[in-house]
């Protein structure tokens, strides 16, 4: 089946808000197997509109559009969708009283303008809103469909799921599934090499991707159900994880944070964070993860040498002779943090997030990440790469995904681990 999308909103041209809808759509029918022609967004223009829907339903079989469903005069896609058809609008009981029983939720007089989106087109299948007032619809007409869906992204993607996805699936005689393998500490081009003839394969195909020091697979397949397109892409994944190893952190993971979080709980491991450069962004990232306290109890900014001092114990000669941003400054770093922490394990990141360098010859982007249990140690020296004006961002970023990492290969790798973390220190 072809289908369009038709993202209605001023606010959209304007650039005012990001169409989130439009990802989140396109993904959702790639999934089902939905050829996805054309993205369109036109304003709250009722002409603009109608030509927009005419010209699509003139060369796809499927119309779904988002936004200009609330009671004010500018939202109009259901009336003109429904001319488009040339359906008249007839009032909804079931809908009606739902969108009363909103406002009597909220103890607040229903304005009597909420009462237009109750009116549906005739014949239509309703969809309900179970996160707000306007219900969206499928008409059809002659083979063709149009779904009209709520804007605000929460109502969308809910009456998707609940509504338009069930009447959607009729259509479908395929699926098309993909799974994405993540790795990190790996450029593009050398994922690429790795994966070599893997990428020429045709179903499944396997696709690499780049972003903020991260590279990933996706490996795509396409059957005629999920359990013949799982079975398509398993074995690929299989030799994915056979030629990449440790550098594979998760298959569909959302994050290094949260294979990190749920390979401490598997280890029964708990870590602390002593971070410089980071700014405490490490320890954010973890307890973004529900659950991170099992497994972290401490994080410390320590920003001024003097902290690095009095909370970590790094020595006053050492960031005198090598500077805070060097790997004798990370690992004491560490090592006051397992300290400090009373943890099993602790990581430390010191780092030039730029845009100016520290006043020494240092590169901006170079960074120091230090891994220890208080005995054995691991230290990465990273090189962002990145200098320019707008760098900060991704130098602290790509910063905290290398520490995270970096406890990941440290729990993995225990064997490559350096021993005695404390002669490391001693021997600056
Ligand atoms: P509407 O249904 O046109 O009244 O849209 C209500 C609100 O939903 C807008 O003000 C936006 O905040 C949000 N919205 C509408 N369309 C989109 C879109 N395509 N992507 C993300 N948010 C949207
Ligand atoms: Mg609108």
């Amino acid at each position: 089946m072809k289908c369009e999308l038709v993202f209605v909103g001023t606010e959209l041209l304007l650039g005012d808000i990001l169409n989130t809808n439009a990802q989140y759509l396109s993904k959702k029918l790639a999934a089902l197997g939905f050829d996805v022609l054309f993205q369109c967004v036109v304003g709250d223009n009722p002409e603009r509109l109608r030509k927009v829907l005419e010209e699509g339903l003139s060369r796809s079989d499927i119309i779904i559009t988002t936004g200009g469903l609330g009671p004010t005069k500018d939202d109009l896609t259901k009336e003109v969708c429904a001319s488009v058809f040339s359906l008249p609008l007839e009032m909804h009981e079931e809908s009606l009283r739902r969108v009363r029983e909103c406002f009597r939720a909220k103890n607040s007089p229903m304005p009597e303008s909420n009462e237009k989106q109750a009116l549906m087109p005739r014949g239509s299948v309703i969809f309900k809103n179970t996160n707000g007032t306007a219900p969206g619809c499928a008409m059809e007409k002659d083979g063709k469909h149009i779904i009209i869906l709520p804007g605000p992204p929460r109502e969308m993607s809910e009456m998707f799921e609940n509504c338009a996805l069930p009447y959607l699936k009729k259509f479908s005689d395929h699926v098309i599934i993909s799974h994405s393998v993540r790795t990190f500490g790996i450029g593009e081009s050398l994922m690429a090499e790795k994966a070599g003839e893997l990428l020429d394969m045709q179903n499944p195909t396997v696709a690499p991707y780049a972003k903020s020091g991260e590279a990933l697979l996706r490996v795509t397949a396409k059957a005629e159900n999920e359990e013949e397109a799982e079975k398509l892409v398993a074995p690929v994944i299989d030799e994915i994880k056979r030629r990449f190893g440790n550098l594979v952190y998760g298959i569909d993971s959302a994050n290094p944070e949260e294979a990190l979080v749920a390979l401490l709980k598997e280890k029964d491991l708990t870590l602390a964070t002593a971070e410089s450069c980071t700014g405490g962004l490490i320890a954010k990232r973890i307890t973004d993860i529900p659950g991170a306290s099992d497994v972290f109890g401490c994080g410390i900014v320590s920003y001024s040498n003097e902290i690095k001092k009095s909370l970590l114990g790094v020595r006053e000669d050492l960031l005198e002779k090598y500077g805070a941003v060097s790997e004798a400054v990370a690992a004491s770093m560490a090592l006051g943090a397992v300290k400090a922490g009373k943890s099993d394990l602790a990581v430390s990141v010191t780092g030039i997030a730029g845009p100016d360098s520290d006043g020494t010859s240092k590169p901006v982007g170079l960074v120091y990440i230090a891994v220890t249990d208080g005995s054995n140690y691991r230290i990465k020296k990273l090189l962002t790469g990145h200098a320019e004006k707008s760098c900060r961002d991704y130098n602290r970023n790509v910063s905290a995904s290398a520490a995270l990492n970096e406890v990941r290969r440290f729990i993995l790798e225990s064997e490559d681990n350096q021993k005695d973390i404390s002669a490391f220190i001693s021997s600056f």
